[in-house]
């Protein structure tokens, strides 16, 4: 070598850390650090204390990462191994970053081609590779906002295009709905049209119909009506056929009987009477009489009370039947008539037809006559002992008084009511004889009714000490009647009620204001009253058949109804056999007698 002196080991090695570019030289498969220049140490990051470690032992960073692996093949197989830009984690400073470097391993051998060494050469393109990378990132990044800033326009023009698509639809669709609408209205008119003609069509036909059903029913009505007029017809025809042969039977029974016919119209006040009729109240047969002539027949006293009870009956009051004495006008002769009379009231209301017969009942009067006579006249001759017997009785109880054994005293005392209750039932006769031949004459006064049913208690009380009068007091009612009468009425019911209730021990009493009248009631809890006997208790001498032995003639009621009758009153019954009767009358009140 022509006097040049080649540069030895150190010399080499000097060279070598001194050059820029970092180099370091490895031994062995762990890559023992044989040389590394400041440039490698300062990419490792670590100082010259590295210097003779093993690769992995001197960066223990490395490991887990292919370098170490990478030395170890060099070394083997003698080749050489770059990479560009390939990362490597590295402990710099105190921390971890990741560095980006150009590199080599290369096997340098010996002239036998043993490898005894591996250069390695590293560049540090760190900041290159970081610099192209921002740069592709702003790249990318502008080209991402070219992206966006073309998709935003497009997104825009699309926008532009849907609103332009959109302002066309929304008016399509308000000219839709304004014809939408305007239809409608036209349909509702149209239906509104139509409904209205099918409702009155509807109507129409439900009048139609009704009209029809009715006439069908009109039409069947009136088949039925001419049906029953035909029926009607021929009953009608049966009907006169029996009532001819009824009138027949009635005129000749009328005739058999000798009986006077009258009608009369309630409103005309037409009187028709029959021959026999006229003759019975002493007028020629064929002589026309009125209403008023016949009742000018009537004797005086019963005058007021034959036109009382006529005009009652005319008046609807019920049925009349009534027997009075009458003068005959030409022959002045005395007759007593009995006169039967119905109501009949005309179809049209507007009139009554009040027909009856009159039948001559002189001979049985005059056979009751005799009759009352001789009880009267009985009755008297029996007064005069009784009086007597009477006054004896009450002179022996005075003189036996305290003194005579007891028997004496009960026998005069029974004796006593015996002759009461005999005097009693004489001066009932009596009176009934008087009332027929109207010697009873009523002398009216005013007075309350609740004294004199209180004194009469009192009365009944004293004679039957054994028997409870409930008296369930009374409205004060003042009334103008006989006090006596009235009085003797009520001893009457109480004395039935005692009687004809021998085993009850009560008798309930009441008077109050009923429909305008005063009215008393007399209830008992005996033996009471069939249905078919209570009208005919009041008729004279009626008694009621049956097995019970009470004693008694049957005037006491007959009297009683004759007096509340005579005061304008009413008297009757309500009974249920084996429970009791209540006997009631009533009088007007403050009523004129
Ligand atoms: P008398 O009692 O004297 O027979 P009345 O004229 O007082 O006559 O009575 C007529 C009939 O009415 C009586 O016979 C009796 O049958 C019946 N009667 C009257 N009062 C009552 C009564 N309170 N309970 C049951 N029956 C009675």
């Amino acid at each position: 070598m022509n006097g040049i002196q080649l540069l030895n080991k150190d010399q080499l090695i000097s060279v070598l850390s001194q050059g820029r570019t970092a180099t370091a030289i490895h031994i062995g498969e762990e890559a023992v650090i044989q040389v590394a220049n400041q440039a490698m140490l300062d990419i490792w990051g670590k100082d010259s204390a590295v210097i003779g470690k093993g690769l992995e032992e001197a960066l223990p960073e490395l490991k887990g990462q292919p370098f170490a692996k990478m030395f170890k093949r060099v070394w083997q197989e003698g080749i050489t191994l770059s990479g560009a830009e390939t990362a490597a984690d590295l402990m710099v400073g105190g921390q971890m970053r990741t560095f980006y470097f150009d590199f080599e391993y290369r096997a340098i051998k010996d002239e036998l081609g043993q490898v005894i060494c591996v250069l390695h050469l590293a560049n540090d393109v760190t900041d290159r590779v970081m610099n192209r990378r921002i740069i592709q990132q702003v790249h990318a990044k502008d080209q991402a906002l070219e992206r966006e800033q073309a998709l935003n326009e497009e997104l825009s023009a699309a926008n532009e295009e849907l609103k332009a698509v959109n302002d066309e639809l929304d008016q399509s669709q308000t000219e839709l709905s304004l014809m939408n609408e305007l239809l409608e209205a036209r349909v509702a008119a149209r239906v509104k049209d139509l409904s209205k003609s099918e409702m009155r069509y509807r109507e129409i036909s439900d009048e139609l119909a009704a009209i029809n059903e009715e006439l069908n029913a009109a039409n069947e009505e009136l088949m039925s009506s001419n049906e029953e007029l035909l029926e009607a017809k021929e009953n009608l025809q049966k009907t006169f056929d029996q009532l001819e042969d009824k009138e027949i039977a009635l005129r000749l029974t009328v005739e058999a009987a000798n009986l006077g016919t009258w009608h009369i119209h309630s409103v005309t006040r037409a009187f028709i009477t029959s021959a026999r009729l006229r003759e019975l109240f002493g007028f020629h047969p064929d002589h026309e009489i009125t209403i008023d002539d016949a009742l000018e027949q009537v004797t005086e006293e019963y005058r007021s009370y034959v036109q009382q009870k006529f005009e009652n009956a005319l008046s609807g009051n019920g049925d009349f039947d009534v027997s009075y004495p009458v003068v005959g006008f030409h022959d002045q002769k005395l007759r007593w008539l009995r006169a039967i009379g119905n109501l009949k009231s005309d179809k049209s209301g507007e009139f009554s037809s009040f027909t009856g017969v009159v039948m001559d009942i002189t001979p049985i009067k005059k056979d009751e006559q005799r009759k009352n006579d001789f009880i009267a006249m009985v009755s008297h001759e029996l007064k005069t002992p009784l009086t007597s017997l009477n006054g004896y009785i009450q002179i022996l109880q005075r003189k036996v008084n305290g003194v005579g054994n007891e028997f004496i005293n009960n026998s005069l005392v029974l004796a006593g009511k015996q002759v009461k209750k005999m005097t009693g039932m004489i001066n009932g006769f009596l009176n009934v004889s008087r009332l027929e031949s109207g010697k009873i004459v009523l002398s009216p006064t005013h007075f309350s009714l609740s004294n004199l049913v209180e004194s009469a208690l009192e009365e009944s009380r004293m004679i039957e000490d054994g028997m409870n009068f409930i008296f369930h007091g009374c409205d004060h009612l003042l009334v103008y009647a006989d006090y006596d009468k009235i009085s003797s009425v009520i001893v009457n019911l109480l004395s039935n009620a005692i009687k004809y209730a021998p085993l009850s021990k009560q008798i309930d009493v009441k008077c109050e204001l009923a429909d305008q009248m005063a009215q008393v009631s007399v209830r008992d809890y005996g033996i009471g009253i069939q249905t078919q006997d209570m009208d005919k208790l009041f008729e004279r001498y009626y008694r009621v058949q049956s097995d019970s032995h009470i004693s008694g003639f049957g005037i006491g009621l007959y009297l009683s109804a004759e007096i509340i009758a005579r005061h304008n009153g009413r008297i009757w019954v309500d009974s249920e056999p084996g429970q009791g009767s209540t006997f009631y009358f009533s009088l007007p009140l403050n009523g004129k007698v």
